[in-house]
């Protein structure tokens, strides 16, 4: 088992150098690869530094020479490099550019790969499929690279996706990372926890966005860990903003707009329910809720205090809730 997991390991690795060679070394690797990266405004030291990579567009390339180098169709087939059907092999990532994904020890899990076409019927990121290297829900994108910032800085940046890691490395943010669209697990909750006790979570400026943001946030709370939130100006993502403004302009963007999850969601909720008295209600009780989560009971009555604030209700009905619910141990 052991063995078979280092295999696993060896032939991902090879995979990672295989791509980031066509991509810098072909003409078909620097004319569509290359150059896709080079319009999202990747500088090549960036390129480089995330070790991104090409897939060529033919059905088996790779996997041809993954095998004349001497890997094993097995292992191909397990980290999921190549699809066997029958007595035929495929690249499963054929014609995409590669963004490896890192242990927090910096070994290559498995891989992401992006369309470059606007074909609608395929999916914009494909990833590798679970294995027994590659675990999704215990993985984090760009960890190795934000290891050593989110220790200095004393707080994690959680963005969505890959190139909002990439672009925020670039403009000098280096502690972040992504959940690539996923939803946020305990066990990646974890690993930054190791690292920190801060996390601010960013997300993209779309419902979807937020809604995804509100389930992430009751489980950091829940592990006793400290959550900001920002969201980015309406059709913006992290990535987006990075490359329109400055470096200054950027970290100024985080310290400003970093708000309390209590206030975020509050606000957020609000604007919902307006002057419903149901909704209201309702929405009493969903912050309740989160706040029940926190483990330290000091932290919870500083939140209540604010909540009571911020939603014109008085303590005494927050207390009487959250005694509630603590007691049917929600
Ligand atoms: P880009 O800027 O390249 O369009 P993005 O990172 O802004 O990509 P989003 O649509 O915001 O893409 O999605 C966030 C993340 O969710 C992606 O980085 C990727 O990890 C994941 N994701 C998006 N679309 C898909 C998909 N069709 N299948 C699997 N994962 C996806
Ligand atoms: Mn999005
Ligand atoms: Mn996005
Ligand atoms: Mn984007």
């Amino acid at each position: 088992q052991a063995n078979e997991r280092e295999s696993m390991y060896l032939v991902s690795e090879f995979a990672n150098k295989y791509f980031q060679k066509i991509l810098h070394k072909t003409d078909a690797g620097q004319a569509i690869g290359l150059s896709y990266f080079k319009e999202r405004g990747f500088t090549n030291e960036t390129i480089k530094k995330f070790q991104l990579g090409y897939c060529l567009d033919e059905w088996d390339a790779f996997t041809k020479e993954a095998l004349a180098e001497g890997y094993k169709l097995d292992y191909l087939e397990k980290t999921g490099l190549s699809i066997v059907k029958g007595e035929r092999q495929f690249d499963r990532f054929k014609g995409r550019v590669m963004f490896p994904i890192h242990s927090m020890s910096g070994r290559v899990l498995g891989f992401g790969g992006r369309i470059l076409t606007s074909d609608k019927k395929a999916a914009k990121y494909l990833n590798s499929p679970e294995s027994d290297i590659y675990h999704k829900s215990k993985v984090l994108y760009g960890i190795s690279y934000a290891k050593q910032a989110i220790a200095k800085e004393d707080n994690c940046y959680l963005v969505e996706g890959y190139t909002d890691v990439i672009q925020f490395h670039q403009s000098g943010v280096e502690n972040v990372v992504s959940s690539s669209g996923t939803a946020l697990t305990n066990e990646q909750i974890r690993l930054i926890s190791r690292l920190t006790k801060n996390i601010t979570v960013l997300f993209d400026g779309d419902a979807a966005g937020i809604r995804a943001s509100l389930r992430g946030i009751d489980l950091i709370l829940e592990q006793g860990m400290n959550v900001k939130v920002c969201s980015f100006p309406e059709g913006e993502d992290p990535d987006s903003f990075a490359r329109k403004n400055s470096e200054e302009e950027l970290k100024e963007f985080l310290a400003e707009n970093a708000t309390d999850f209590i206030s975020f969601k509050a606000s957020l909720l609000m604007k919902d329910a307006k002057n419903d008295p149901v909704k209201k209600a309702a929405l009493i009780r969903d912050m309740v809720s989160s706040i029940a989560k926190i483990p330290d009971t000091i932290q919870q009555e500083v939140y209540l205090q604010e909540c009571s604030r911020i939603m014109d209700i008085s303590e005494d009905v927050l207390f009487s809730t959250l005694a509630q619910l603590t007691k049917k141990g929600t």
